[in-house]
């Protein structure tokens, strides 16, 4: 049996860590079937517990963008390993990283590092409530900013797919102060604004959506946001968590030439490491404690090995001039491919692209909102996604995810993943 060693080590989870994961959306609930186990992973490829090997689309749901295990980013780690784990004190490797990324990002003064994106998104709206004295911000549909309470409404991601995308477990009193809009709905956003006015800190945002599929902002959007921010005394939060030095060095801030007033990293700025970040002007950041009352620490936050990784993966990335063009140009073939081969096949879909973020929709209408995702033909997704598994290419698994192209995935295995979508049979 193929999955054999999965099913077994699965089975052994279970019984120990609840639903035997540690994160809802590895347990495959949605797609069915046994859940791969992995055990390692090098460039564009994962080998799981049973000696399968798989092309890599999800990439640790993102980070691994220059692929996985880089061995320039695995000697940094292992010289760092020599030096010490982890101090719980000030490290000169923590400017360098903040120093780098401030003098490419556009945009930002100072960058505090957390441990994980829900951290970064959590601690940014207190920074928001704390600068701006308000308590309700803005959030959209099918938008996912991590698990903390406040986000936990409407939610994209696991919690879209798992269908509780308002989490029991969050009081009555967090979620009156989370307003809920229509992705590219911007009439709803001015609604929001004028039956709260002076009531809202921050409208949140991912500004190319990951978590309901990949879905992009459309007729200036953005733009719109930062707008009706500026006249309502809002900041504009843009959760980078997946676009971050993944769609530009600088971002959707750089991509789309809009100023966000605070931003959220995650996944890449850590290289595979657990770190997570939020960055902005000194005039907001000078809130955050020690220097002003909004408190926020990490016992872990800064900590050398993951610093090492995510300084080492910006480096490559940013001394690479065709960087981007690579893996642009690698999901453009992938997206004109894949949909050319369905419609051979007389299968209606819509694929969304922006940068190395996409996803397949199997709808017949173009998905610019939650509920539009929510339309689409979740079924035949999951069979979708089963047969590439089998052929040995491994996608996210649910329709509420995008993918994320690595600059590992090189021709050869393109051509190896446009094979497995021929071979794709439904009925
Ligand atoms: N924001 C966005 C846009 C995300 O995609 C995610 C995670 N997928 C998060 C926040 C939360 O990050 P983490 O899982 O590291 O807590």
């Amino acid at each position: 049996m193929r999955y054999q060693r999965s099913s077994a080590l699965f089975d052994e989870a279970y019984q120990y860590i609840p639903g035997g994961v540690n994160s809802p959306v590895r347990a495959f609930k949605s797609v069915g079937g046994v859940p791969v186990f992995m055990k390692s992973a090098k460039g564009a490829y994962l080998t799981d517990e049973d000696n399968n090997t798989y092309i890599d689309y999800i990439n640790s749901w993102g980070p691994a963008i220059l692929g996985h295990t880089h061995p320039e980013v695995l000697e940094e780690l292992k010289l760092q390993a020599e030096k010490g784990f982890s101090f719980g004190a000030p490290t000169e490797l923590e400017t360098e990283i903040a120093k780098f990324i401030v003098e490419n990002v556009p945009n930002i003064d100072q960058i505090r590092m957390v441990s994980s994106g829900t951290e970064a998104c959590m601690s940014a709206i207190r920074l928001a409530r704390g600068y701006t004295g308000r308590d309700k911000i803005v959030k959209f549909e099918g938008c996912y900013h991590g698990h903390s309470d406040s986000f936990l409404i409407k939610a994209g991601s696991g919690a879209a797919t798992f269908g509780n995308p308002n989490s029991p477990g969050v009081t009555q009193g967090t979620a009156k102060d989370t307003l809920l809009a229509r992705y590219n709905d911007f009439e709803q956003v001015e609604d929001l604004f004028r039956h709260n006015q002076g009531e809202i800190a921050a409208v949140i945002i991912e500004p190319v959506a990951g978590n309901m599929g990949c879905v992009l902002p459309e007729n200036n959007f953005l733009q719109k946001l930062r707008k009706i921010c500026d006249e309502n005394g809002a900041l504009l939060i843009f959760d980078e968590v997946m676009t971050g030095f993944r769609l530009a060095f600088g971002g959707a801030q750089e991509l789309f030439n809009v100023k966000a007033d605070l931003v959220t990293y995650g996944k890449v700025i850590g290289g595979g490491l657990p770190v997570g970040a939020f960055a902005g002007r000194n005039e907001i950041m000078d809130y955050l404690a020690p220097k002003g009352g909004v408190y926020q620490a990490g016992t872990l936050s800064g900590n050398p090995l993951a610093m090492r990784a995510g300084l080492k993966t910006l480096q490559l990335i940013k001394n690479d001039p065709a960087f981007f063009d690579n893996i642009n140009k690698t999901t453009e073939t992938l997206d004109f491919e894949i949909g050319k081969i369905l419609n051979e096949k007389g299968i209606a879909h819509k694929i969304n692209r922006k940068g190395s973020m996409m996803s397949v929709f199997f709808h017949i209408n173009r998905v610019s909102n939650f509920d539009e995702a929510q339309e689409a033909n979740h079924a035949l997704f999951n069979n979708f996604f089963h047969q590439m598994l089998t052929n040995g290419i491994y996608l996210p698994p649910s329709g509420y995810e995008t993918y994320f192209i690595s600059n590992a995935i090189k021709d050869k295995e393109i051509d190896m993943t446009l094979e497995a979508v021929r071979k794709f049979e439904y009925s």
